[in-house]
């Protein structure tokens, strides 16, 4: 509408202007040399490959601005009900290859960027992965994002722009050393600044009550303490549409300018503190994966992004002219995790306060405005905040939160299943499967005659036909070696040890935690390491040989699961330089687990771990990518285990260990009796013990967790069916042609989300 009222003349240069959006080899190039000397003011002859990136990147920023453009222009004027995802991370990694795939350029613009003397593998790799986030929540949200655009939805995703994102993780004598991610020291080409679009937070200060002209008890909450948020907005096109949303994300800055007084007067660190106070609020990304740490700086994070946000969802909303009653068919708002809480507290205060909707008619709207998804009963991982941390950051909210306080459990007697659902998290094919895995991707799509399995997963039931055709087979398995030798490959440059491309590579990367259990996988590497020096060389030699391979950082301050790296690397150490066990057994530790790693990895397992203690993993979504990229898993009842499970049947995934339901009772056994540590993890526990893994002592907190900590996460008890279902990996790795026998693909492993009647965009476990 506002284009109407524009010149003619601006309107024909508006359209002489516009992007072109020919994707042919040559419109590619010229746009290309086009950034090389405008946007990154550098000459023809001077370009390197982080250049050419640039280049590739700016060339694809346009279309996608175009896209945005388009989009949003759409979406004002229909008007649509809009959903909006809240989320404290955003996992994306690298979005050229992904921009690049879902609008559709990647095979013209790969040929335009080798004649221009580049290749497209090194191009991509300059990129540097955007890690807001820290493990699968993050990530989550990002499929999440992927699939919300490809789907055609009206959706916004808000979060925030750290400065720093997830630590790097570098390994230093076996151990975890982090540093900072810089992550936009590079410039960024995937976000747009939008410096105009600025929101005032506050924070403290008083609440002070008055009588309104219609003779009501009013609340002003006031202070001085104002920072302000500014929008950075990240494209995210679909696949196959032209739909393209949007992830804004906050960034604060101070509100006043450079204390001029405070600097006359000599006092210079003074007049800039308040500077960098507000500028610390989006600094860094809290590195914290399933644990909460009660940091005051945290609280304000989130305050700070829930007020920006929904003014932004509000200001949207007051735009149609709409009365409030419509806000919930206008909004709905996801929340990820309990992070984004205080949203619901904050759009009752804009309602009751500053709009002057009635308490009741506010609570009516609230409460049809927000789902709430759950990740996670871990008691660790859950929010907690002191009451008088939260009243003098937020006093307003505070009494909010006291009059809406209602008792969970309450909650769901009365509201039973109506208001809880379960929605089992999905991840995006088209990033875990199209991108990271091309070679499978295109000989799935050679085989089903089109795309089309990208936008519908189930399509890939129709490969279950050639489960048994030879030259189908033999292909597929080619796609697996050629994928095990790009990771052999990746893992010999980043840690210099070769691992040979035939041997069974068993993959466990996640974040690393006790509840996930990879101690238990090392003590069971070092069982497996015993029985093949225990064997004659003719014996070692029928035995499948295996590649255990580890990857996964550990929150800074978490103890324990950083001498679980430690141990990984000490039992590297001694297995792979033993010559004697002859390469049966090789153990890696990748560093730096991310997105971009992980791409390479997945497509790479024969077979993958995902060994959490029964009942303690929501859902888990790497187990998904492993499967649809064609690995088996070695598993406990946990999680979305159980319903892969269900999809890929008995005999693709080897499932072990005691469920859930018996944990408890384990637990308390531990707690008052004295049980018998399982005799094959005593064995090993007693070589730890003795030095054969370096200095001893460095390891004996974590032993302690089993011997004397009464082994929460259930070791001693899980791990002799452990070995045994290691044991059947090996006997089905040994028949070859079994094991290459494609039984059943994953059908389920596609988003199914959005309930249209409620609109929930839920994932892992409740969603309410
Ligand atoms: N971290 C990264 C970098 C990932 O890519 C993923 C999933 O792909 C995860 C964490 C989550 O892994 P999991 O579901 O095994 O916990």
């Amino acid at each position: 509408s506002e284009q109407a009222s524009w010149d003619p003349k601006i309107l024909s240069l508006w359209e002489k202007c516009a992007v072109d959006e020919n994707s042919d080899k040559e419109n590619f190039q010229k746009t290309f040399v086009r950034h090389v000397t405008t946007t990154l003011a550098r000459s023809a002859y001077n370009i390197d490959n982080f250049s050419a990136y640039q280049a590739t990147a700016h060339t694809v920023r346009d279309r996608l601005i175009k896209r945005w453009n388009d989009t949003q222009q759409n979406h004002t004027e229909a008007d649509p009900k809009r959903v909006y995802y809240l989320s404290l991370e955003f996992l994306l990694g690298r979005s050229l290859d992904n921009a690049l795939l879902n609008l559709g350029l990647k095979e013209n613009f790969g040929e335009g960027v080798k004649d221009l003397g580049f290749r497209m593998e090194d191009v991509l790799d300059e990129e540097v992965d955007a890690a807001l986030g820290n493990g699968g929540l993050g990530r989550l949200a990002a499929c999440y994002m992927d699939s919300l655009a490809t789907l055609d939805y009206p959706a916004w995703g808000y979060g925030l722009r750290y400065t720093y994102g997830i630590f790097q993780q570098r390994l230093k004598d076996g151990y975890q050393v982090e540093f900072p991610d810089y992550w936009l020291n590079f410039d960024n080409p995937w976000e747009l600044a939008r410096l105009d679009v600025v929101v005032d937070i506050q924070f403290g200060g008083s609440v002070n009550e008055y009588t309104d002209e219609k003779g009501r008890t009013r609340y002003l909450w006031e202070s001085n303490d104002v920072v302000k948020a500014v929008a950075y907005d990240v494209p995210i096109p679909g696949y196959g549409t032209k739909n393209c949303i949007n992830i804004r994300l906050w960034n604060s800055k101070p509100k006043r300018q450079f204390d001029l007084g405070r600097f006359n007067e000599g006092q210079y660190e003074q007049a800039v503190q308040e500077q960098m106070q507000a500028e610390n609020i989006t600094a860094v990304l809290y590195p914290n994966d399933n644990h909460m740490v009660g940091k005051e700086l945290r609280l304000r994070q989130q305050y700070f992004w829930v007020a920006a946000s929904l003014h932004d969802i509000v200001r949207r909303f007051k735009k149609s002219e709409k009365p409030w009653s419509k806000f919930p068919d206008q909004v709905a708002i996801q929340l990820n995790d309990t992070h984004p809480t205080l949203a619901i507290v904050e759009l009752q205060r804009i309602l009751v306060d500053l709009e002057g909707v009635s308490w009741d008619d506010a609570w009516d709207i609230v409460t049809r405005t927000f789902a709430f998804t759950n990740h996670t009963i871990l008691p660790e991982a859950m929010e907690k905040w002191p009451v008088p941390m939260v009243s003098y950051l937020l006093p307003r909210h505070m009494q909010i939160i006291f009059d809406i306080n209602l008792i969970f459990k309450d909650f769901a007697k009365f509201f039973g299943s109506e208001k809880f659902i379960n929605v089992t998290n999905g991840i995006t094919p088209r990033r875990w499967l199209h991108q990271a895995n091309p070679k499978l991707g295109d000989l799935i799509t050679e085989v089903l005659g089109s795309k089309d399995w990208l936008k519908d997963l189930s399509l890939l039931k129709k490969l279950e036909p050639f489960a048994d055709d030879k030259e189908f087979k033999k292909r597929w398995v080619a796609v697996k070696r050629s994928n095990k030798v790009r990771l052999a490959e990746y893992i010999k440059a980043h840690t210099g040890i070769i691992i040979d491309p035939n041997a069974l590579f068993d993959i466990q990367v996640k974040r690393i935690h006790e509840y996930k259990r990879q101690f238990m996988n090392i003590l069971s590497v070092i069982h497996r390491y015993n029985l093949l020096k225990k064997m004659s060389s003719k014996e070692r030699s029928e035995v499948v040989r295996r590649a255990v391979i580890f990857g996964g950082k550990a929150a800074p301050g978490y103890y324990i699961a950083k001498l679980v790296i430690k141990l990984i690397n000490s039992v590297a150490d001694v297995v792979n330089k033993d010559e004697s066990i002859e390469d049966a057994l090789k153990v890696v530790f990748i560093p730096d687990y991310n997105v971009s790693v992980a791409e390479i990895i997945i497509p790479a397992s024969d077979i993958s771990q995902h060994i959490s203690t029964a009942g303690t993993e929501a859902s888990g979504t790497s187990n998904m990518k492993f499967v649809l990229n064609g690995g088996l898993i070695l598993g406990t009842v946990d999680g979305a285990n159980i319903e892969i499970h269900e999809e890929i049947g008995d005999d693709n995934i080897f499932m072990f260990g005691n469920l859930a339901d018996q944990v408890e009772d384990l637990r308390h056994a531990h707690r008052y009796r004295d049980v018998p540590i399982d005799p094959a993890l005593q064995e090993v526990i007693n070589d730890i013990e003795a030095g054969h893994y370096g200095d001893p002592h460095i390891f004996s907190p974590l032993i302690h967790t089993i011997t004397i900590g009464k082994d929460y996460y259930l070791l001693s008890d899980d791990f002799g069916s452990y070995l045994s279902a290691q044991n059947l990996v090996d006997e089905a790795y040994k028949d070859q042609e079994d094991w290459e026998l494609i039984k059943a693909l994953p059908k389920n492993t596609a988003l199914t989300f959005l309930d249209p009647n409620n609109n929930n965009l839920g994932g892992e476990g409740m969603t309410f």
